[in-house]
Parts: structure tokens; C-alpha cells; sequence
């Protein structure tokens, strides 16, 4: 069976593979620098390995108290070693990304505190954690007040307003690096440098702690390279491979993340405790995976920004502007196009390819939900995945995808679905 015949086996006509190739073929260049990209995050990766003897006996797990895990303590230390900074904390009972950022912030915020967000509104889930919104055990209820700078209409940052929100009660920077569901851009790991160095001209003792959740590996530098005091991310996204079943990480300086090992355990245990269980093989073999799954992923996020602009959608980020994360929305217009996208999405999946997705209510949102994802591990989003929510402007944001090979197959049958429901022409 040749290329075509085996597209048209899984549903993608000889016109839309034909439509995807022409679009490949401008995107040679750029996928060569994603490569390179990835060979040398792949060697940091590997180097940090090397330099702190992973062995076999690493991937024995622990059970009960989990003292003396040698797996635990050396994956804590090869993340150390890989971001560049004096400690980690990496850990299966970290459960998500929003967990990892509340242990963060409420180790290191006490009452009389103030946080400040110099990049607008955090992601959503962090609105209960912050107080935002009316949460139980929020860092407001604690007393840790929540200071927010919007972003300029441009994008940029507004630091004149960031100096004057700067006060004597300010004690943590949250950086979020990535847009998330929203529309603004997402920063380089060099922006990020800009804005730590400026908050910390104005306050030298403030702690500064990047939100890096789809970050990691997309840059040479990460901001812990560029003075942040912890970065904060999830397994189940770039770090972990698509291999890590579930986990989070706080990088950063031993003070920071002593306290978040105490927040996370218990006042005096800290790191000491912990059993790995049987996840550790999955934890270090999904990071050394990271850096070429990233590139996948980012591959993906190209080539869908290139087919969707040249059929005059708006796309975020643009078809040629470089990458801060793995996130790409296209802006489809219509509920119609959103539910065409995402069962494209979810009809080129290994696992759930049979499941039609239909949007429905999460709590938070102010209307129904899509989301398409057909993965090994559930939820996971550095696997192919998309969701949003359907409302205007009927964005659909689109991640993740192990091998570019699947990621160029769901993109693909996006289209193909778009085209079969008379939404889209190809010309
Ligand atoms: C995914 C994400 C989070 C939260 O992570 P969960 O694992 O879903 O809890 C926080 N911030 C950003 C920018 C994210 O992308």
C-alpha cells in the first residue's frame, strides 16, 4: 500500500493529504531548526542522567514511607541538574499542574503576604487557589492578599504598573508563561528573563515563580536559567514524556523547595518521605523521551497554524512566528466548525477513535465545553488532544501529539471533517 492508498484507509482523501503536503513543503527549514532544538535538550536530558549514575536500581520502587528511595531522590536530582537549580521536588503525589503551583504558592506566601501577577489574569484553575474566586483553604482565606497587572493592549509588559504595585507587603512574582485558554501571547523564556530582572530591581527580595506548564524543552533556556526561584509544571504534559502516568515538579532554590516538600508532606518529614510505588521506570523514561516528544508536539502546532491560516483562519500563534509553548488555537467561527475540528481529532486517535465528542458543562466555564482526545494516559494533553469552549470567537486549542506522524494524521482529518461537513473548500 503506498501513502495515499493508506490516508484513504483511515478516512483522508487524496485531496486533503494533497492540500497537507503542499502545505509541508514551505515548512522544511523550520522543522530542521525544531530538530536541532530537540538534539540539544536531548543531550542536556541525557547529560543530567549521566551525571547523577541513573541505574537500574533506580527504577526498584519503594512502598509504605518510601525512605531511602534511591529512584525518587536521583529523578529530583536529575531535574535539578537538567533546569540548573539547587533542588527539585518531583513526585508521583504531586497529582496535576494545579497542585504543584498550590503547593508553591502556599509554602512560600504567609498570612500578611502579597502575591503579585505581572501577566494578567492566571490560569483559570488557579482563580480558587488564589481567591479569585471564593475558595475554601484559597490563599486569601489564609490571609495572602493578590495583586494583578494586565498585560499592555500590545502584549507586552506594563511596567509601570508592575513598579507601582510592587509594595512592602509583595513577597511572590507568579510569571505564567504559557497563554493558556486565553488569546494573549505566550512569553519567551528571554521575556520572562526582562521581567524577573525588573521586579527584582525594584524588590531584590522577592521570589519569583514561573508557571512553565507547556513549556519545557520548547527553548534552549528555561526560566530557571534566567532567574526564576522555582518553575512549576506537570507530568502529564512536555516533562513527562507521555509516559509519566501522573506527577508534577517544582525546580528551584533549596529554601523554596524545602518548603514545598514540607507543605506537601508534613513539617520535618519533607523529601523524606514518599514511596514511588511503581511509576518511576514511566517518570524517567518519559523525560528522556521529553525533548523529541516536545518536538512532535511543536511540529504539530506548526503545521496546523500553516494549514488553517492559509484557509483564512485566524490562527494563534501565526504560521510563521517562533514558539514559547505547544498550544495552538485556530478561531473557527462557529460551533459548527469547532464539532467538525474535534471529531477529526478525536477519529485519528489510537485509543477512543470510535467516540464522537459533544460539547457539555465544566464547572468554571460559562458555557459548554469541546474536547477531543484520544489518549494512553487520561487527560493527558501532551498527547493530541484539543478542547475549547463554545462561545465566541469558537476558538479550538489544539496540543500535544507523541509523534509527528500522529499529530500530522489528526490535523489532517480536522480537515477532512471540516471539508465532509461543506465547511471548508479547498481550492
Ligand atoms: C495545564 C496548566 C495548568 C494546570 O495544570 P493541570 O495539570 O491541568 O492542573 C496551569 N497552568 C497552565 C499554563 C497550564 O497550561
Amino acid at each position: 500500500m503506498n501513502k495515499q492508498e493508506m490516508y484513504l484507509q483511515l478516512g483522508i482523501s487524496p485531496a486533503v493529504l494533497s492540500f497537507g503536503e503542499r502545505i509541508l513543503d514551505g515548512l522544511k527549514e523550520r522543522f530542521e531548526a525544531i530538530d536541532e532544538m530537540a538534539e540539544l535538550n536531548q543531550a542536556k536530558v541525557i547529560h543530567a542522567m549521566q551525571e547523577n549514575r541513573v541505574s537500574a536500581a533506580c527504577f526498584a520502587g519503594t512502598t509504605g514511607y518510601g525512605h531511602d528511595d534511591l529512584g525518587r531522590d536521583t529523578l529530583e536530582k536529575v531535574y535539578a541538574s537538567c533546569f540548573h537549580t539547587e533542588a527539585a521536588l518531583v513526585r508521583p503525589h504531586i497529582t496535576c499542574g494545579t497542585h504543584a503551583l498550590a503547593i508553591a504558592l502556599s509554602a512560600n506566601l504567609l498570612p500578611g503576604d502579597e502575591l503579585l501577577s505581572p501577566v494578567g489574569k492566571p490560569y483559570d484553575t488557579l482563580e480558587e487557589v488564589i481567591g479569585i474566586r471564593e475558595s475554601k483553604c484559597s490563599l486569601k482565606e489564609y490571609g495572602v492578599s493578590y495583586r494583578q497587572v494586565d498585560l499592555l493592549p500590545d502584549g507586552s509588559f506594563d511596567y509601570d504598573n508592575i513598579k507601582k504595585a510592587i509594595n512592602e507587603k509583595t513577597k511572590l512574582v507568579t510569571i505564567q508563561r504559557s497563554k493558556g485558554y486565553q488569546m494573549r501571547p505566550s512569553f519567551s523564556v528571554a521575556q520572562i528573563g526582562e521581567l524577573i530582572t525588573f521586579v527584582k530591581s525594584v524588590k531584590p527580595d522577592l521570589l519569583v515563580m514561573v508557571d512553565n506548564c507547556y513549556g519545557e524543552f520548547v527553548e534552549a533556556l528555561e526560566p530557571s536559567d534566567v532567574g526564576a526561584d522555582m518553575i512549576v509544571g506537570s507530568l502529564i504534559k512536555n516533562p513527562g514524556g507521555g509516559l509519566a502516568p501522573i506527577g508534577g515538579y517544582i525546580c528551584g532554590t533549596q529554601e523554596c523547595v524545602d518548603r514545598c516538600a514540607y507543605r506537601l508532606s508534613a513539617p520535618g518529614l519533607g523529601q523524606d518521605v514518599g514511596a514511588s510505588l511503581s511509576v518511576m521506570t514511566a517518570l524517567y523514561q518519559g523525560f528522556f523521551l521529553a525533548p523529541t516528544v516536545v518536538a512532535s508536539a511543536l511540529k504539530g502546532a506548526i503545521f496546523a497554524a500553516n494549514i488553517y491560516e492559509a484557509l483564512g483562519y485566524h490562527v494563534v500563534p501565526n504560521a510563521t512566528e517562533s514558539r514559547h509553548d505547544v498550544i495552538q488555537s485556530v478561531e473557527l467561527g462557529s460551533e459548527a466548525a469547532m464539532l467538525a475540528f474535534a471529531r477529526g481529532i478525536q477519529a485519528a486517535a489510537p485509543v477512543d477513535s470510535y467516540v464522537t465528542p459533544i460539547p457539555y458543562p465544566i464547572p468554571g466555564y460559562n458555557c459548554d465545553v469541546i474536547m477531543a482526545a484520544g489518549a494512553f494516559v487520561q487527560g493527558s494533553s501532551i498527547e493530541l488532544s484539543a478542547d475549547g469552549p463554545i462561545r465566541e470567537p469558537y476558538a479550538v486549542y489544539f496540543q500535544g501529539g507523541l509523534t509527528w506522524a500522529h499529530a500530522k494524521l489528526g490535523i489532517l482529518m480536522s480537515l477532512q471533517k471540516l471539508v465532509e461537513d461543506g465547511l471548508v473548500t479547498l481550492g
